[in-house]
């Protein structure tokens, strides 16, 4: 693939990125390096109002569900940067095809090609 450079920054831009976003939000679980968890909210109970402790437990739901999403892509973002150092990057993970290209600049860690990117 002649451009692989190109997706190469980007994957890794992004990843910082997700990194970035994971730490403000999460913290890692300390008895898994490799997954996040969201950062409980800091509220005493005891003072805090009921609408105060709602809020928190919202927003700690909120950044769960953030935090799910940008799990995911950093996943994804590790898996095409695997797949560029043991040369697959860029061929669908069903059919086996090349993914197409303006695909790939849209979203660089596309797993499939557009035929199959519903599945
Ligand atoms: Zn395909």
């Amino acid at each position: 693939m002649e451009n692989l450079q190109h997706f190469k920054d980007m994957l890794e831009k992004e990843k910082e990125t997700i990194l970035r976003e994971l730490q403000t939000i999460g913290r890692k679980n300390p008895t898994n390096p490799s997954d996040w968890e969201a950062v409980e909210p800091e509220i005493n109970r005891d003072r805090a109002d009921e609408t105060e402790v709602a809020d928190n437990i919202e927003q700690y739901e909120n950044n769960s569900a953030v935090l799910e999403q940008l799990e995911k892509q950093l996943g994804n973002v590790k898996a095409a940067l695997e797949k560029i150092a043991k040369g697959t990057y860029g061929l669908c993970e069903i059919s086996g095809e090349p993914i197409e290209l303006d695909r790939l600049e849209a979203n660089p860690s596309a797993r499939t090609c557009k035929l199959h990117m519903n599945d």
